[in-house]
């Protein structure tokens, strides 16, 4: 059925029966009236009527699950699932897996402690879904799990690129040498890392193995993944309706210019998100990719969020592409950007930790932020083992007064 189709009879149930999405969904509202929705209304619903706030369309008992959002962006809010909107999470991931190539025989280990985040839990019940050995890397060490991918002979490894990283280091310090294991595909997510070209190939030469990124969110689904051409992140449209506006006028941007992306879900009508303001910005084609899927594309991954954008002398740059550049020096083990803003302008400081001589590596990494973004920054050689070491989410971006 196509999506549309789908959306206007998923729109007859939410107006007679979710009071949130009721009054947003008038009989007649044409789409693009239909208001936007935004986390902070979730967040303000939730207060308002706690714990679930009113976005349910069935009664309490029809729901299965409840995960929460990690809270990066705020307070964290609750999601429930029914069965059926599950099994559709599940379909989702499974699409991941597909454009990773992960196949039937292959092993997936979920380098993960499971929380009441839901990306994990759907990527391992997924791969069980499809046939494939899933295999939990919760409740242990980095040095156990490491043991545990080479003695379970995993193909297949699940976490985010951070981590990824860490995992590789940690090989490097016990004189293990990861490139030895069986792991043939590396597939991230909570971080743009996999889309920034200099930390996928970091990632690929650390496993010898090809690095996948996909994107999905707790309250949204897993909306975007990549496929073996690797051109970008495929919107998964059978499931979700994507559009791009313009963050500042609301107003709908032309393909291949940068926006917001407003996603619908079209099988989680539990608990739906409707023109939702996703917070993700990027830059869309409609082309065809050589892979045959026909879905438009996030060329580059999710360039970065709306409040994470820092602007240096006019000059308005994501963290991401700092980070692509700090990774062409495989010297600097971990790094800290801090944001002071000062007289409403943002100077940049730059923590490294570095291994071995730093001099060098400081005066190159000054030079490229000089050459590749035009911008300056301060930077602080930092004792090893000094900078917080992140599993999930990544916060490697601070902004002080
Ligand atoms: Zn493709």
């Amino acid at each position: 059925m196509k999506p549309i189709k789908r959306f206007d009879q998923m729109r007859l149930v939410l107006a007679e029966h979710n009071r949130f999405y009721a009054d947003r969904l008038k009989p007649g509202t044409p789409w693009e009236e239909i208001p936007f929705t935004t986390k902070q209304q979730i967040v303000d619903d939730q207060a308002l009527h706690p714990p679930f706030g009113t976005n349910l369309t069935f009664s309490i008992e029809n729901y299965v699950r409840i995960h929460q959002t990690s809270g990066t962006a705020g307070k964290p809010i609750l999601w429930l699932d029914t069965q059926e909107s599950w099994d559709w999470w599940l379909r989702c991931w499974s699409e991941v897996y597909k454009g990773a190539g992960v196949r039937r025989g292959d092993r997936v280990y979920v380098a993960f402690s499971f929380g009441p985040f839901i990306g994990f839990w759907a990527a391992f019940e997924a791969a069980q879904r499809m046939g494939v050995m899933s295999i939990s890397g919760g409740g242990q060490s980095t040095e156990q799990r490491l043991h545990s991918i080479f003695q379970r002979e995993a193909t297949v490894l699940v976490c985010t690129p951070t981590y990824a990283l860490r995992l590789a280091d940690v090989a490097r310090q016990q004189g293990i040498d990861i490139r030895r294991s069986y792991i043939r595909i590396t597939l991230h997510a909570g971080e743009p890392g996999a889309s920034i070209p200099e930390t996928r190939k970091r990632i690929q030469e650390a496993f010898d193995a090809k690095t996948f990124d996909h994107v999905g969110m707790t309250e949204m689904g897993a909306y975007g993944y990549e496929c073996e051409v690797q051109s970008g992140l495929h919107i998964n449209e059978d499931e979700f309706i994507a559009e791009m506006i313009d963050p500042s006028t609301l107003r709908p941007v032309e393909d291949g210019e940068k926006g917001e992306l407003v996603l619908t879900n079209l099988g989680r009508i539990g608990m739906p998100l409707i023109r939702y303001r996703s917070g993700d910005l990027g830059v869309i084609s409609r082309k065809p990719c050589e892979c045959g899927r026909q879905s438009s594309r996030l060329v580059g991954g999710v360039l970065g969020r709306a409040d994470d954008m820092i602007t240096i002398r006019g000059i308005n740059i994501f963290p991401s592409a700092i980070e692509n550049i700090v990774r062409r020096f495989p010297e600097i083990v971990e790094f800290a950007i801090e944001v002071h803003r000062r007289a409403g302008m943002h100077e940049l400081h730059l923590k490294v930790e570095i291994e071995g001589a730093p001099v060098g590596v400081i005066n190159g990494l000054a030079q490229e932020l000089s050459n590749d973004l035009r911008i300056r920054a301060i930077i602080q050689h930092v004792e090893g083992g000094s900078l917080p070491r992140f599993e999930l989410k990544s916060r490697r971006l601070t902004f002080l007064e």
